[in-house]
């Protein structure tokens, strides 16, 4: 790491020899006197001064004999540029309050910004320079300075801002901070807030939020990053190493007539080495409200089997095996739909971008630790972030992604 107020003899010894090559003068201008005739193409009468006197003066400079105002170092460029931020910019000024680090506290003139992190560019070998498109005009500086010295420019690489789209509201992180203070959000890695901490407490790889900013490119122009290439990108990493489990969100608890006591689906469908899982099956199962048939229609309980919707007149309403075979899926489209035993089932707190939605994972969930990575079926991928010590009670996952 540079850090600058380590490095102003250095600064100073710079702009010694670009005084030297007749590339800065000191300038005691009032600032908007200057900048009226900076901007009407007029040098000011201290541009013409000679070499020995510019020498001098900026040595006053060093020694802090000039308050704030009193004196600067401006680069000699081009008084007529058509782009009048360019004309003849401050190299050095003079600053009255000394610098809270105790080693820098003597200095009373520092480098303005671009001239400093040209020089350093330079000396510390920087051969690219990737910035925001809002600092174009540094570079158009610097290389002025570059041109004095004889040194070669590094490449630079101007970038637009990114916009994720997945986001409603325009956050900034002004925004951010006020919500986190003021408790609407629960802190920077709210499930709702634009931030890399929230991206990554919902189970997002780093991997895949740079592959998907790689992939943008470079543009001067400002870029929409989609979060579902994000998604995407993340979803290739976690997919393989998710094991599945059922987890229903708000859902109706239907009575099971006739069929196997427990269900044992494939942890993962590609790895059937990984083993099954155990669902027992008592008397009830809760589905998600959406996926209760009409009356006489059949459902396919994944994992379980097929059965029938039955609503008589005088009964309660269940759901009847019909020993169907999986063709019943293929052939007859009958909708396979994900579900939870009504009794052992784990409670769960789903924390989303769209806010918090409870609901039932099957009994196995309580296998899970925090930073596990789950696919809950027909609903996306979750990060497990808590554990209770009584299983009885509320876990908590935050949504990844479908
Ligand atoms: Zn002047």
């Amino acid at each position: 790491m540079i850090r600058a107020s380590d490095r102003v003899e250095t600064y100073y010894d710079h702009a010694r020899e670009l005084v030297d090559l007749g590339g800065a003068y000191t300038c005691s201008c009032e600032a908007g006197a200057f900048s009226d005739m900076k901007n009407s193409g007029e040098a000011c009468p201290h541009r013409e001064k000679d070499v020995e006197t510019v020498r001098e003066e900026f040595e006053a400079m060093v020694a802090g004999e000039y308050e704030s105002g009193e004196m600067v170092l401006r680069v000699r460029t081009d008084i007529d540029h058509k782009n009048p931020a360019l004309r003849d910019f401050v190299a050095f000024r003079m600053i009255d309050t000394p610098h809270p680090r105790e080693e820098a506290a003597e200095y009373r003139a520092w480098p303005m910004l671009d001239f400093q992190s040209g020089i350093d560019d330079h000396l510390t070998g920087v051969t690219h320079i990737i910035r925001g498109i809002d600092l174009q005009d540094s570079a158009k500086r610097q290389r002025f300075v570059y041109d004095y010295f004889g040194w070669e420019y590094p490449e630079v690489v101007h970038w637009g801002k990114i916009q994720i789209d997945a986001y409603d509201v325009k956050m900034s992180t002004s925004t951010i901070r006020s919500l986190v203070e003021s408790g609407d959000l629960d802190g920077w890695d709210d499930p709702r807030a634009p931030t890399l901490a929230s991206v990554k407490r919902r189970g997002i790889r780093g991997e895949a939020v740079v592959d998907a900013i790689v992939e943008l490119g470079t543009s001067t122009s400002d870029v929409d990053l989609a979060m579902s290439t994000v998604y995407a990108k993340n979803r290739e990493l976690v997919d393989d190493e998710s094991d599945r489990r059922f987890l229903v969100r708000d859902g109706a608890a239907i009575p099971v007539e006739g069929g196997p006591d427990a269900a044992h689906p494939p942890l993962h469908p590609d790895h059937e080495d990984r083993g099954r899982r155990d669902i027992p099956v008592r008397d009830a199962v809760l589905v998600e409200l959406e996926d209760v048939p009409d009356v006489g229609e059949r459902v396919w309980l994944k994992g379980y089997g097929c059965v029938r919707y039955e609503d008589p007149v005088d009964g309660e309403a269940s759901f009847v095996f019909t020993d169907d075979d999986i063709d019943a899926v293929r052939e007859e489209g009958v909708p396979v739909i994900h579900w939870v035993p009504a009794a052992e089932s784990v409670p769960v707190t789903l924390r989303t971008m769209d806010g918090d939605v409870s609901g039932h994972a099957e009994p196995s969930f309580r296998d899970y630790a925090p930073d596990d990575v789950v696919q809950f079926e027909r609903v996306g991928f979750a990060r497990v972030d808590s554990v209770p010590e009584d299983a009885a009670e509320e876990h908590v996952a935050y949504y990844t992604h479908p």
